[in-house]
């Protein structure tokens, strides 16, 4: 078999490109299984072949342990793809989930990779019963729940919470889910016995976080099935009020999906009521922040002036700077401190007016004569915090959590 076949080997912008001028209505649609699977590296090509044939595009991660996907379908080969999974005893039935909005973009490329685990949640998973999992709630009774006060916590990391969440529930300020996991354990020490609620994008993170919280001692644990995706999706199929506010973070080119028209958050970058979360346009940073229109016209959809400097320049030019520097990185850094981004978008400006630039060393650049003193840009950004999971860009995205 050609391997290389087997793999996507496009640039992003042709991809993007190609999707533009295919021009066929797509579904995005996402489901996850625990289920023992076998020869999982055959298994991997064989999938491949069958659903790029589809036309099948997204992020897959298959491992012995299962399979969680979330993917874009032309919505003619629904069906199909229907028929495909169901005809694999492992996948019969999955129950999946479909977004309900969509504008067909949501992935440029089929990614089908082999993993160890389904979700990188840094557990131990012989180290308590993964299968006693927390009570499956639907969106109706999940409602009610919260009306009648149970505690809900959100189970995604701090920069997916950033845009939407459910009203009055606990945030983690971790950004990692091991990090969330452990924050909850702590913050609810004393209310072991409490019900509590959890809830994750689409669900699978809950199968783990239900499971290790009962483990630890939590006695009365549920948990939102299916994820905010399919609460969604229930709130329209039977008309019920939204306790979700705002926006719904997902992991593909969308970056997100609106559930209320109620706006959680702030620029950034000028503090105005926002929700437009975006990534810094300049490739060497892609920071995620949230960014108003205005703001991303006067920093050029930058995260900050000496990003906006470079990604401004001749491409030739960018690309000299860009020699040696990671444009793929598989991290995802989100501001973690919008107060110190404000303080250094100032001192950037003040040093801008001052020097003409603040990348003085770049050759051929606005600020080739400009004083040497001026390396604040050359600098990482301050104020950002590293999150080790997936760059919400459609760039290489590692750990697709749902
Ligand atoms: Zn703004
Ligand atoms: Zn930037």
């Amino acid at each position: 078999m050609d391997l290389h076949r087997l793999r996507n080997l496009h640039r992003p912008d042709i991809l993007r490109e190609r999707l533009e001028r295919e021009g066929v209505p797509r579904t995005t649609l996402s489901f996850y299984r625990y289920v023992r699977l076998s020869e999982v590296e055959d298994l991997r090509h064989v999938l491949y072949a069958e659903w790029d044939s589809l036309g099948v595009l997204g992020r897959i991660y298959i491992s012995q342990e299962g399979i969680n996907a979330q993917v874009s379908v032309p919505t003619t080969n629904l069906a199909a793809f229907r028929a495909a999974l169901d005809a694999r005893e492992a996948f019969a039935n999955v129950p999946w989930k479909i977004a309900v909005e969509d504008d067909g973009k949501s992935f440029l490329k089929l990614i089908l990779k082999v993993k160890n685990k389904i979700v990188a949640d840094g557990l131990a998973d012989d180290a308590f019963d993964v299968t006693n999992v927390g009570e499956h709630l639907d969106a109706r009774t999940f409602n009610r729940k919260m009306e009648e006060g149970a505690l809900v916590i959100d189970m995604r990391n701090n920069y997916e919470c950033l845009i939407g969440h459910f009203e009055g529930a606990y945030l983690p300020k971790a950004d990692t889910f091991r990090g969330a996991i452990e924050e909850v354990k702590e913050v609810m020490k004393e209310k072991k016995n409490a019900e509590v609620l959890l809830y994750c994008t689409g669900g699978i993170r809950c199968e783990k976080a239900s499971a290790y919280l009962k483990h630890e001692g939590f006695t009365n644990v549920a948990q939102l099935h299916g994820g905010i995706i399919d609460y969604a999706r229930q709130l329209k199929a039977e008309g019920l009020r939204s306790k979700y506010l705002g926006q719904n973070f997902v992991f593909d080119e969308r970056l997100a999906e609106r559930i209320t028209d109620d706006v959680v958050s702030t620029c950034m970058q000028c503090g105005t009521s926002c929700d437009r979360i975006t990534n810094c346009h300049e490739a060497t940073c892609n920071m995620l922040l949230v960014q108003c229109e205005a703001c991303a016209a006067k920093y050029a959809d930058c995260c900050s002036p000496s990003c906006r400097e470079i990604h401004l320049l001749p491409v030739e030019v960018q690309r000299a700077w860009r020699k040696g520097r990671s444009t793929r990185s598989t991290k995802t850094k989100a501001v973690s401190d919008p107060e110190g981004l404000r303080r250094r978008i100032r001192e950037e400006e003040e040093l801008l007016a001052l020097n003409g630039s603040l990348h003085p060393s770049i050759p051929g650049g606005i600020g080739e004569s400009a004083s040497d003193l001026v390396r604040a840009g050359d600098l990482p950004p301050s104020g950002l915090m590293d999150i080790s999971n997936q760059n919400p860009n459609g760039r290489d995205i590692s750990h697709p959590h749902q």
